[in-house]
This record gives C-alpha cells, sequence and structure tokens, in this order.
C-alpha cells in the first residue's frame, strides 16, 4: 500500500481517536509504514499525546507515551499517550508521565518497558515511576533537543533520541522495598482483591468503580479506591487509586479517571467539556486514608452542578 499521501499524524488520529492508545499491531504498522524503531515512533508521537493536555494555569503543555511490558510476535508493544492536567483553583495537577502510566494500567498492563517525555521528567515523575519499576530496567526516552549529559544518544539520523535509565536520573532511590512492599504498582493487574460493596448494587457505574477499586494499589494505606464517571455521550470510564511510597505522587482515582476520559474523547474542549461529567462515583475501602474530601475538591473545581455518590467496601480482616 503507498502511504506517502498520508501524513503520520493523520494516521495516528485514526487509530488513537477513543482511547489514546496504540494496540501493538497499529505500533508495528506504523513502525513498517514510516520505516522507523518503536522509539522513534514514540517520540514522533510526544507532540499528539501533548495535544490533549489541560493545562490552563501554565500553559506548559506536556505529552508522555508509555510503552507496554506485553509483546505481540514480532516484539512490538501497545503504546499509551498520557498529557497533563492542572486544575483551576488547586494546587493539585497530573503530570503527563501519570497520564500515560495509567493509561497503560487500566488497559491492563501490568508493567511498561519504556517512557517517552517532551523533556527529561520532574523529581516528582522519577518517584512515582520508581513505584512501577522496582529493580527492573525502566527507559526514559527525550527529544534529542532536550537531552542532557545524564542521557546517551541513540543516532539514527533524523530519528535519533537520548535515553537514560530510571536509576541513573533517580540515585539512592526511596521506593517500595524500603517499606517492605514487594508488589509494583501496575502488578495489581495479575492480583484483583475481593472487596465487597456494604450495599451491593446493579448500577454499571457503582460496578465499575468498584473494580476500579479491586485493581488499585494502595499498599501502605490499604486505601482501595476507584472512581467513575458518566458523561453526556453515555460512555462509562474509570480511573484507579495509585499510593506511592513517598505518599504525595501518589495519584487520585478522580485524576486518573479525568486523564482517561479526556485520552478518549478528544483532546479539545469542543470534543470534552468538563460540563459533559453527568455523574461520578467513587467506591472506595475503609482505612486511615480516605479519597472523599480530595474528590470531592477536584470535582467542585471542575464541574460543581454534579454531586459526588460515595460508597464504601466492607471492611477487610
Ligand atoms: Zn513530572
Amino acid at each position: 500500500m503507498n502511504h506517502t499521501s498520508i501524513t503520520f499524524e493523520q494516521k495516528v488520529s485514526e487509530i488513537t481517536g477513543s482511547s489514546g492508545s496504540l494496540s501493538a499491531n497499529d505500533s508495528e504498522q506504523l513502525c513498517t509504514d514510516f520505516n522507523i524503531s518503536i522509539e522513534a515512533l514514540m517520540i514522533r508521537l510526544l507532540p499528539i499525546a501533548a495535544a490533549y493536555s489541560r493545562a490552563a494555569i501554565s500553559n506548559f503543555k506536556v505529552g508522555a507515551v508509555v510503552c507496554g511490558a506485553l509483546e505481540n510476535e514480532k516484539g512490538y508493544s501497545s503504546l499509551y499517550l498520557g498529557s497533563n492536567i492542572e486544575y483551576d483553583n488547586l494546587s493539585s495537577s497530573l503530570h503527563a508521565e501519570q497520564s500515560a502510566v495509567s493509561n497503560a494500567w487500566l488497559d491492563g498492563q501490568s508493567g511498561i518497558k519504556s517512557i517517552a517525555v517532551s523533556a527529561a521528567p520532574c523529581g516528582h515523575c522519577r518517584q512515582f515511576l520508581y513505584e512501577l519499576s522496582g529493580t527492573k530496567p525502566l527507559f526514559i526516552l527525550i527529544p534529542l533537543a532536550t537531552a542532557t549529559d545524564l542521557f546517551k544518544i541513540k543516532e539514527d539520523g533524523e530519528n535519533s533520541y537520548a535515553f537514560a535509565e530510571l536509576t541513573a536520573l533517580l540515585p539512592a532511590a526511596f521506593g517500595p522495598l524500603d517499606l517492605g512492599c514487594t508488589e509494583l504498582m501496575m502488578e495489581s493487574n495479575l492480583d484483583q482483591k475481593e472487596l465487597v460493596l456494604t450495599k451491593s448494587s446493579d448500577d454499571k457505574l457503582i460496578n465499575l468503580a468498584l473494580e476500579a477499586a479491586t485493581l488499585s494499589y494502595a499498599p501502605y494505606s490499604s486505601n482501595f479506591a476507584g472512581c467513575a464517571f458518566e458523561v453526556a455521550s453515555g460512555e462509562l470510564y474509570s480511573g484507579r487509586y495509585a499510593e506511592n511510597a513517598a505518599f504525595n505522587p501518589s495519584l487520585s482515582p478522580f485524576t486518573a479517571v479525568l486523564s482517561k476520559t479526556i485520552l478518549s474523547q478528544g483532546g479539545s474542549e469542543r470534543d470534552f467539556d468538563y460540563k459533559d461529567i453527568k455523574r461520578v462515583v467513587l467506591v472506595e475501602s475503609p482505612s486511615q486514608v480516605t479519597q472523599k474530601q480530595v474528590t470531592t475538591n477536584l470535582l467542585s473545581v471542575c464541574n460543581d452542578r454534579v454531586q459526588l455518590e460515595y460508597h464504601q467496601t466492607v471492611a477487610s480482616h
């Protein structure tokens, strides 16, 4: 097939439209069509990922692309886009790296091989990423123009890029093992917890939030939590709580589902306006930590016409 008349951006937007991701076979096809490596493909996808950004305060649009650990027969992996989100009136935000990781995790990936970012990740994201790599190598890829001397260069003409292992960017790291935790963040996909609502329900959205809670990652507090949206077009989305050994780079379930919704509905406010959020359900297991207050705050700055629907699970033994 002759692809010369189709631009890279057109081809990608056809594929990523409703999920912000590319299957392993789509990645393989694009690499073949445009004669590039998957790493070069990830770098080329960064501006497309950044287009989903909602950064009204800083206007600093960041894109990230995660390469999932699962491979097809030819060794290609699914790729997941992510972008940053800032909230009006709140000193809380989502970084693109967290968005892309959450996107991959929600799709069933239990680990990642590498992540491409518009520029070297900030300290917050290095700590967040450490929660899902442990001692396994995790490669950070960035465009050549943003490389520092901590990065090595992969020379490949116009498809050159810079790369470094996470541990080279985060020496003497503090992580899960320091708190006696051996399960890494995305491995919760391999070990679904059994949670039961205090009042069972046949409401689809409540059960979607419950399922997200059962797959969430909260090894330090046991505050297993999931959040789900129903949007104006009728689609339902969910996001999971991802706790961090250092706590502050934790990802709230509300922010996770908001990111997933933006990536699925389209980047611009024409595609998805926060007013399109019609219902929000939070399900969590009772513990010393609760997501209720932070979820209420985040929802109120996004769409103050929607009331949070809150449900707890039965306390575990
Ligand atoms: Zn960051």
